[in-house]
């Protein structure tokens, strides 16, 4: 897709005059309108998340430019919108300035998806994870804040740590642990972030809003970077063992990624979500042990089920947390989102995409 030919000057003199454009749009437009003729920035986009946000998006009319430095992201997430209408795939990286101020500067909105995510990849590599986490959402929020643009910020249920007052709401306390068990760096690096982007909202009155995702699952998820449930999907049409950590009585709620971009837009299209912090998962909570189980159920597998300690616990990085489940009245009662889709619809649309690869599975090796 071509860039769109404003002149940088003209641009930013009514930027500054009347706020975002996406957001006078809007006004124009009212609420929940459901066409979309902005232009959206989406960084991470080769991603899993930001590959089935840029499908939604385009669906709906917008113009996306795809950034991502293929880090972690698969140019054949998006391969299939090669050639698409109102599509521009950009390979680059969110912290080269120059590169990320004429992106910024072209959108209406920028969704803020890259990022180093997984708990293998955050062990195996913290030093980068960090940094990456903390410099790029730095780079897109004082980009977005010299542009005038409205953004949102990906953020992680993590960041609500060890804190048993569950379900999480947005406003509660969170509880991390300490900073010599190295799974905490990722919860810092992300509280960081949403800290980081309210600051911008307060202090600049910056058109920001973070987004805290719950265990998103779905298809084209990778198994390589340590999450459960494409590991037990793969595991279980491998015929391998589906490997239980601890004693699978842990619980998570894990939401489909269609329900999690339709969030998504469904925020994009309102003037009231910025300052703002929206809890974005299921509430359908599950044991690990129930979801080896009801993956076995699937996938008609005949794997075993292994009970095992954490790979890497014996290093003192790794704690896991017990239960994680959001409250979602939040989102719930401004843009009356619910997910659509349950457990069992996710694992069967995980399986039945990673059965459309079969021949091509080929056991997956240590992260990092
Ligand atoms: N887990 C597991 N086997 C695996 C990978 C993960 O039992 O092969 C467990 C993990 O210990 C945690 C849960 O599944 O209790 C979810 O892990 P994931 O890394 O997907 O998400 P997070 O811990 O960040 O919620």
């Amino acid at each position: 897709m071509a860039p769109h030919g404003r002149s940088r000057s003209r641009r930013t003199i009514a930027a500054h005059s009347a706020g975002c454009r996406w957001q006078r749009e809007q006004e124009v437009a009212g609420n929940n309108s459901v066409s979309m003729n902005q232009h959206v920035l989406v960084t991470g986009a080769a991603g899993f998340v930001g590959s089935h946000l840029c499908d939604f998006l385009l669906a709906q009319g917008a113009r996306v430019t795809a950034l991502d430095n293929l880090a972690t992201g698969r140019l054949e997430n998006i391969a299939h919108l090669a050639g698409s209408p109102g599509f521009h795939w950009v390979p680059g990286d969110v912290e080269n300035r120059p590169l990320l101020g004429k992106l910024v500067e072209e959108a209406d909105l920028v969704i803020h998806l890259a990022a180093a995510v997984g708990v293998d990849l955050i062990l195996s590599r913290p030093v980068e994870s960090l940094k990456t986490n903390l410099a790029t959402t730095a780079a897109v929020l004082e980009t977005a804040h010299a542009m005038q643009r409205c953004v949102f910020i990906a953020s992680s249920s993590e960041v609500y740590g060890r804190s048993e007052a569950l379900p999480y709401q947005e406003n509660a306390d969170i509880h991390l642990g300490p900073a010599t068990t190295l799974r905490w760096g990722y919860a810092c690096s992300k509280a960081m972030d949403e800290l980081l982007a309210m600051a911008y909202a307060r202090q600049y009155h910056l058109k920001v809003a973070v987004l805290r995702f719950f265990n998103v699952s779905g298809p084209r998820q990778s198994s390589l970077y340590g999450m459960v449930l494409p590991r037990f999907v793969r595991q279980a049409l491998l015929g391998e063992s589906l490997t239980v950590y601890g004693d699978g009585r842990q619980t998570r709620s894990f939401c489909h990624i269609a329900d999690v971009v339709r969030a998504i837009y469904l925020l994009s299209q309102r003037d009231d979500v910025f300052g703002e912090i929206f809890n974005i998962g299921s509430e359908e909570e599950v044991t690990i042990s129930a979801l080896a189980h009801k993956v076995k159920q699937t996938t008609g597998s005949t794997s075993a089920i292994e009970y095992t300690p954490y790979p890497r616990d014996h290093s003192g990085d790794y704690e896991d947390f017990r239960r994680r489940r959001p409250d979602l009245r939040k989102i719930s009662r401004l843009v009356n989102w619910k997910p659509e889709r349950n457990l069992a619809i996710l694992i069967h649309d995980m399986v039945a995409f990673e059965e459309g690869k079969q021949g091509k599975l080929v056991p997956a090796g240590p992260c990092g």
